[in-house]
């Protein structure tokens, strides 16, 4: 697990807010564009997905990136692959080391399989990003939503091929840093999920800063 730390500075962002847990968020990326994610407390997950800006249709594979990396893992190096084989974004920035991307995202069906009946109603990632696409407004939905990333949880899959929710390997002021390859909208869920020892019961902030262009070799 390469450690890539980044040269740009927040100061020269031209994007720069936190995002509370249980919050959804779009943002369209130009191609050349840098995101950040910081994980300001530690072990929260990010759940995440990737558009390919002029049409949608076109989004982001976690099995065609698994594939094309062979590493069932995200880090710096990965090139996020679309479902029509075009590289959307290219993460070139990673301390946290690994990133999940076949975990999926929470929803009212897995708090209700994997916690309780009653925890059926409790906010969950598939609903923030629902909102989130309707407020956007380019008619996308349910159809929409996909495999997606999770940044900074960690989901090892056992040699039987099992999935295990680990203890988190992320810690507070991790990042990880994409360059777009294309004009992308970015769709996030702030986790909000409260029954997974993944984020140790506890959803926190992210910052989310956006960099116009790669400054200057020094
Ligand atoms: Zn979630």
């Amino acid at each position: 697990m390469p450690l890539i730390q980044s040269k740009l500075d927040p100061v020269t962002a031209i994007h720069d807010e936190v995002l509370e847990p249980g919050l959804g968020w779009t943002h369209e990326l130009a191609r050349g564009q840098t995101l950040r994610i910081v994980d300001l407390e530690g072990n929260q997950a990010v759940d995440t997905l990737f558009y390919d800006l002029a049409d949608p249709a076109n989004r982001y594979s976690a099995v065609d990136t698994i594939r094309s990396q062979g590493n069932l893992y995200l880090t710096a190096g990965s090139v996020l692959v679309s479902s029509e084989g075009d590289a959307l974004l290219t993460i070139v920035a990673d301390t946290c080391g690994r990133h999940d991307t076949v975990g999926g995202a929470c929803s009212a069906e897995s708090n209700q399989m994997r916690y309780a009946l009653d925890k059926r109603y409790m906010h969950n990632c598939r609903d923030s990003f629902l909102l989130a696409l309707a407020r956007y407004g380019r008619g996308m939905g349910k159809r929409d939503l996909t495999h997606n990333i999770n940044f900074f949880m960690n989901v090892p899959v056992t040699p039987d091929g099992g999935l295990t929710f680990a203890d988190g390997i992320s810690a507070p002021g991790r990042y990880v840093e994409l360059r777009a390859e294309r004009d992308v909208l970015v769709l996030i869920s702030n986790c909000p999920q409260l029954n997974n020892p993944c984020n140790a019961y506890d959803p926190t902030p992210v910052r989310l800063l956006v960099w116009d262009t790669l400054p200057a070799a020094s």
